[in-house]
């Protein structure tokens, strides 16, 4: 499967999908989750700790989002394809994987989110390195 997005989706995703109660439902689910893991809430891009307010979660498949026969939007992504970046990080990863020809063309999302995170990864913690 190409991880190029057809524009419509795309739109139709970040107009709708975005601010639906089911995505602002799955959201709370998932910071509840991982903070009953007791796992500590780090950037996934820079590895500094966050707070939950700070984060956005980035998907890295689509697989668990899809349209009910009511046109409502479900959300119900495994807790894995979620992965928390600030705004800034976010935006370097898509920079990445929306416009980087290899990695939109020749990779699955999460292919390319994986290899996005590594590079960026890679950058923001060499510069806060002494
Ligand atoms: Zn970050
Ligand atoms: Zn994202």
């Amino acid at each position: 499967m190409s991880n190029r997005r057809k524009p419509t989706a795309r739109n139709r995703y970040r107009a709708e999908f975005l601010r639906s109660p089911a995505w602002f439902a799955r959201r709370n689910r998932w910071f509840a989750k991982h903070e009953r893991l007791g796992i500590p809430l780090v950037c996934a891009a820079c590895d500094r700790p966050a707070l939950r307010s700070q984060l956005e979660l980035h998907h890295v498949d689509y697989a668990g989002v899809s349209v009910a026969g009511d046109g409502s939007w479900r959300a119900f992504e495994p807790h894995a394809d979620l992965v928390p970046l600030h705004p800034y990080c976010h935006e370097l990863v898509h920079r990445l994987i929306d416009r980087d020809v290899v990695l939109s063309r020749n990779r699955t999302r999460r292919a390319a989110t994986e290899f996005a995170l590594q590079r960026v990864r890679a950058k923001l913690t060499h510069q806060v390195a002494p």
